[in-house]
């Protein structure tokens, strides 16, 4: 308990590191952790003896880069071989498996608890306060507990995303939240219920989304409902525990640079900030299991310049979503649902889109309405979505309905394009 207080103290302090001190941190971790790999985790050995790497080549976050990505498939691949043989006492945390393969990152417990820690220090860092009532709408599997819950501080009480919608719009107005932490589709379902407004149920003076892309039309709805309410988000993964979280200054998430080395690639090399590209992760602080260069697979940007908070580490933009969850078009560009948000902001009565792809040249758009769509209203909406396309793209309608999207399982993009793998990351 004291050395857990201390580790959290720790973990505060380095809030205000200048961007030197988490370099320095940040290289000196990678050191070790590819030194510790080499030595003890057979894929990691085998990955760069074939290269003819020794682990004092790699110094820095730069020669990072002298090593190939690794890829889900590989470490399922590798089995055993990916973990510290040593290891004990772990902890497994099971991958969400949306791709189909099931797949689990193992820690040991003290990793365990430091990601518990981090959680926290995002939590505190979006402005969560100690008598605030959290409640969490959702799956969340590092729930932070223990040290701030045995001062007898920081209620928090889970709601499971699959209660029944009024079972959980019940438990929303009872519970009073301060602050609410969501998966937007799950509180979708729950505010079909009360006419799209939150207010019906409760007032949070914050609203935390995780795990799924936010669209713009939703989180307006939510702030027009709820006037002074703040909006935090936080992108992280089971792989990795947090990955960004948001501050108390701006909507932009912070890079956990302390815990979680980020690097965005587009074709096998980095992008300048501003530009997109696909999350590949070094994660300084798991031994076990290294992720060194690991590739997350979601859709980011980064921001230039720096917060107006005051941290040094740097900021993106919300996730655009997973690779695998993207729109292709027959010219090779790359959509997210977030295109969309234009198109679908402000029509009366629309709850929630998809899109089905088959093949590039066809999209099947669908949309679930509150009450049934006035004429002409469906049809208006594909063509502002052809618009939005821009290329030769055959696109039908159709509708679906409200229970459809319950649960944290719904996506925007339904891509079933068979001659497309999961990965656009090469090198
Ligand atoms: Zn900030």
């Amino acid at each position: 308990m004291i050395g857990e207080i201390a580790e959290f103290i720790a973990l505060m302090r380095r809030r205000r590191w200048s961007a030197e001190q988490t370099r320095a941190h940040r290289d000196e971790r990678i050191r070790a952790l590819v030194a510790h790999a080499y030595e003890h985790v057979p894929y990691y050995r085998r990955m760069m003896d074939a290269r003819g790497l020794k682990p004092g080549q790699i110094r820095s976050a730069r020669d990072l880069e002298a090593l190939p990505v690794t890829r889900k498939q590989d470490l399922l691949a590798a089995g055993a071989d990916c973990v510290d043989p040593r290891a004990t006492d772990l902890y497994r945390v099971a991958t969400s498996g949306s791709s189909g393969d099931p797949f689990e990152q193992t820690l040991t417990q003290a990793e365990y608890r430091k990601r518990r820690l981090r959680e926290f220090r995002a939590l505190i860092g979006v402005g969560v306060g100690p008598l605030d009532r959290l409640v969490v709408l959702g799956p969340i599997r590092t729930r932070p507990k223990r040290v701030h819950r045995s001062l007898g501080l920081y209620q928090l009480e889970v709601i499971p995303f699959d209660a029944r919608p009024e079972e959980q719009a019940r438990r929303i107005g009872q519970a009073r939240p301060d602050v609410l932490w969501i998966y937007p589709t799950v509180l979708k379902q729950v505010l079909s219920h009360t006419g799209g407004r939150l207010s019906e149920l409760a007032r949070p003076g914050l609203l935390i989304t995780s795990s799924q892309v936010m669209d713009a039309p939703f989180r307006q709805q939510l702030l027009d409902d709820l006037p002074g309410a703040r909006m935090a988000e936080f992108y992280g993964s089971a792989e990795a525990g947090r990955i960004a979280a948001g501050c108390r200054e701006d909507d932009g998430l912070h890079l956990e640079d302390d815990a979680v080395h980020v690097e965005l690639l587009e074709g096998g090399r980095p992008v300048e900030a501003g530009e997109e590209g696909t999350t590949v992760i070094t994660c300084l602080d798991q031994f076990a299991m290294p992720l060194i260069r690991y590739e997350q697979g979601d859709r980011c940007r980064m921001r230039p310049g720096r917060c107006g908070c005051g941290r040094s580490s740097p900021v993106m933009d919300s996730p655009l979503g997973r690779c695998a969850d993207m729109i292709v078009l027959p010219s090779g560009r790359r959509l997210s649902a977030l295109a969309f948000d234009a198109v679908v902001r402000r029509v009366p009565g629309l709850v929630q889109y998809r899109f089905v792809q088959r093949r590039r040249d066809r999209l099947e758009a669908q949309f679930c309405f509150q009450t049934p769509p006035a004429a002409g209203v469906v049809e208006a909406i594909a063509g502002r979505v052809r618009e939005v396309l821009r290329e030769e793209v055959e696109v039908s309608v159709g509708l679906f309905g409200v229970e459809e999207i319950r649960g944290p399982k719904f996506k925007s993009v339904v891509s079933m394009l068979e001659e497309e793998g999961a990965g656009p990351v090469s090198g």
